[in-house]
């Protein structure tokens, strides 16, 4: 193997066997889908969309990938899988639409090549990162390639990398001016020398997601090897003090707050003190030189047309004299196996460390002659298509989105491509903004690293009457200050899914005009970048209403009109928070309008009432179908179920009956109840429950003795994701292990539902078709 390669432990072997074992089990029934997940996950491979197929995630330290190993995930890629290729943020590349029966062929076919699947997904030690131009880099302080890939051998002949309270991510870098994916990450090394040696300055509990953080510097050097004690000792205080129980407030950056700076120091010493104790040792580098091997020139007289171009987007210098890095750009990070086979088979004979998987999805070259570079233009230009578009275009990153998340709300990817229309067929001169970074995520999860974007972009749901349409939150700024603090981008304004080509064209032909006035995209951005987007988003705020114009009320790369259904599958309740927040925002407006107004104004008030009543009824699955029923179904599901005090009846009352009159006597009142619903969902937890007790107003069904049905119910007729929020509320009277049985609808509703509850943890014990719709048993985890 390259001396570039990470060593796959022995124990790999064992654990694919088991894994295999697991598989066979699970085919014949006896095991369940969700025991065969826990163990499938943490190797990399996660079930798609699509039930039955399979993505495979495969681990490339530092993003470095030899030749003859691209070449071989490209034959893997063409006998088993879909023949496409994903280079994904992280570095590593993943294949896709696998099914169970090849998993393991696969994993072993892989294992021969030198590369392992293993932390490619799951609560592990996920790939460590590192930058493309790492090595090659003129102004690093030195290359961090060999430190990653050491580290990464460290931990993965390690069994408790694969068992963590949630995901660890790792990331080197040379030099301050690549600082942010440090701080970005759980744990993040920026190279220093002191003395005349080679060490790190770490940073701890940094993070991207709902809620993302920057890291806490945990030293302000330590020696080179002993980042694996660091890595190490970090690792088992988050499996001791971490958060099994909810995941979406288990990773590092919510023990560091949980615990506090100092017990987490604390702890952290104390782990290193045992570690040391038990001899753990250094990190074993092997020492790497880069050796280009020649390869006989071509005669480069005449030039393509259009080659001096490309060379000045995508040719760069090394610091190693005469030799170039290129940019081979992927659309999205995605490559067709046949032309990255091609590409590799170009590239063998330039030596084993020529490749690097960049974490903005493209493939790097490296130490590639200028006699070179007439063939590589010719070969970039058959195997990419963005060969002859602006650095811009490779270089900005979209997440899955929500045409195949789970979790998605917008199509971020269909948006991204929507919008480099735009700009190619534009005045802005977008080569002189390649040093922009544009990211978008389908959700406020950050997949798509909108948080450390200079210009980025998050779906959200907007809402006009009773229509939701995509928007997308537009936020910018990231920028590194002193001492390595990182502010990350802030939230600027909102626009629609259909006005955003539109505005980012605008933001970028204004950026590129008067870009030799500022430093930095953040500068600009202070100066006069936020007023130009506001005023824009103002101008674009009206949003038609749905019988004028339905294209505000489809996504880019969708053909049906936006709904929650069928998108946040795994997770309805995020497209649902939305809804509420948008209803809250009205509420807090209102109320501030209403103090200031001298006047009582009935209408307000009543609109105060209407909000609040209806804000929350999305939790229970209850859609209303006039103003007059919202405070009817208020009143049902909250006040008679004593989530809110019977004392707001009086106002509910002449709300349904439309008395608006009668509101002139009713502010306080209003006032109180809205303060009420706020408060009430303050204290509603993810699973959308409540703190006062909730009682619910259906009964459990009596056991049947001839059937293990514990609770029963029939949603035919609820539409996507009622029936789903109804199906979770149904479980929560449930206890772990019982049994629900529910009747959902043909076409969507027995699409989603299902695959919603199983990706919660429930398990699927049966699903069948009765007549024309469905009758689904669901186990409670
Ligand atoms: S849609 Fe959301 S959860 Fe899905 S990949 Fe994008 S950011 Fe992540």
């Amino acid at each position: 193997m390259s001396k570039l390669s990470y060593t796959i432990p022995d124990s790999l072997d064992e654990e694919i066997e088991e894994l295999e074992l697991l598989i066979k089990k699970f085919s014949s029934g006896d095991i369940t889908e969700g025991e065969l997940k826990a163990r499938r996950v943490p190797f990399g491979i996660y079930e798609q969309r699509r039930r039955g197929t399979y993505m495979v995630r495969i681990r490339c330290a530092a993003g470095v990938i030899t030749p003859s190993q691209l070449r071989g995930v490209s034959l893997i890629a063409l006998k088993y899988a879909s023949g496409l290729l994903h280079v994904t943020t992280r570095q590593e590349i993943q294949i896709h639409d696998v099914v169970l029966d090849d998993l393991i062929a696969i994993v072993r076919e892989l294992r021969s090549i030198g590369l392992s699947t293993r932390g490619g997904g799951g609560n592990t030690v996920r790939n460590v990162i590192a930058p493309w131009n790492a090595g090659i880099d003129s102004g690093e302080v030195f290359d961090v390639t060999p430190y990653a890939v050491a580290l990464t051998s460290a931990i993965t002949k390690r069994s408790d990398s694969w068992l963590l309270p949630r995901k660890y991510k790792i990331a080197l870098v040379g030099s301050d001016k690549d600082a942010v994916s440090a701080l970005i990450n759980d744990l993040g090394f920026i190279a220093k020398i002191k003395n005349g040696e080679k060490g790190f300055q770490v940073f701890v509990a940094g993070g991207m997601g709902r809620k993302s953080a920057t890291g806490h510097l945990l030293h302000d050097f330590v020696k080179a090897d002993d980042i694996v004690i660091v890595t190490e000792a970090i690792k088992r205080v988050f499996s001791k003090y971490g958060n099994r129980k909810n995941k979406h407030a288990a990773r590092l950056r919510f023990l560091w707050k949980t615990l506090g700076k100092d017990n987490f120091i604390q702890s952290y010493l104390q782990e290193r003190e045992q570690l040391l104790s038990e001899g753990i040792g250094k990190l074993s580098v092997q020492s790497f030189s880069y050796e280009p091997k020649r390869v006989l020139s071509e005669n480069s007289s005449s030039k393509s047309k259009g080659y001096e171009l490309w060379k000045s987007r995508h040719v760069g210098a090394q610091k190693q004299n005469w030799y170039y890095s290129v940019r081979i750009p992927l659309k999205h990070g995605m490559i067709h196996a046949e032309k990255a086979k091609k590409l590799a088979d170009y590239l063998i004979p330039f030596g084993e460390s020529v490749i690097r998987f960049s974490g903005d999805q493209n493939i790097m070259l490296r130490h590639m002659p200028q006699s070179q570079l007439e063939t590589i233009y010719r070969l970039s230009r058959r195997v990419s298509s963005l060969t002859d578009t602006a650095v811009l275009a490779g270089n900005s990153i979209a997440c899955a989105g929500a045409s195949t998340c789970q979790l998605g709300i917008c199509r971020s990817r269909a948006a991204l491509s929507e919008v480099m229309e735009w700009l190619q067929s534009g005045d802005a001169d977008i080569d002189s903004v390649a040093d922009v970074k544009m990211h978008l995520s389908g959700c406020s999860n950050s997949c798509g690293q909108h948080v450390i974007a200079d210009l980025g972009f998050y779906g959200k749901v907007g809402r006009n009457g009773q229509h939701s349409y995509p928007v997308y939150a537009i936020v910018g700024g990231t920028e590194v200050t002193e001492n390595n603090s990182l502010k990350l981008a802030e939230k600027i304004d909102e626009i629609s899914a259909h006005d955003l080509p539109e505005l980012v064209e605008e933001i970028i032909a204004d950026y590129s005009t008067k870009k030799q006035k500022y430093d930095t995209f953040a500068t600009y951005l202070k100066s006069e970048g936020n007023d130009l987007i506001r005023h824009k988003c103002d101008k674009l705020g009206d949003i038609p209403p749905f019988s004028e114009n339905k294209a505000y009320y489809r996504d880019w790369g969708d053909t049906e009109i936006f709904s929650l259904a069928g998108k946040g599958n795994g997770e309805c309740s995020a497209g649902l928070f939305d809804l509420i927040d948008i209803d809250l925002e009205k509420i807090k407006q209102l109320r501030l309008k209403i103090e200031k107004d001298d006047a009582v104004k009935p209408l307000d008030l009543y609109t105060l009432a209407l909000l609040s009543s209806r804000m929350l009824l999305i939790t229970k699955g209850v859609e209303a179908f006039n103003e007059s029923d919202v405070f009817a179904r208020f009143k049902e599901h909250f006040i008679d179920e004593d989530l809110i005090e019977v004392k707001f009846s009086t106002v509910v009352k002449a709300g349904r009956e439309s008395k608006i009159d009668d509101f002139t006597n009713l502010k306080q009142n209003v006032f109180d109840l809205s303060e009420a619903v706020e408060k009430l969902y303050e204290g509603m937890d993810n699973s959308l429950q409540f703190k006062t007790p909730v009682q619910e107003n259906e009964q459990l069904s009596q056991k049947n003795d001839n059937s293990s049905t514990d609770l029963q119910k029939d949603f035919r007729g609820v539409a996507c994701p009622m029936n789903f929020v109804k199906t979770k509320l149904a479980l929560s009277a449930l206890k772990s292990g019982q049994i629900l049985s529910v009747l959902l609808d043909e076409g969507s509703p027995i699409e989603n539902v299902p695959r919603s509850v199983s990706a919660e943890g429930h398990e699927i014990v049966d699903q069948q078709k009765l007549d024309n719709y469905w009758k689904v048993v669901i186990k409670k985890k």
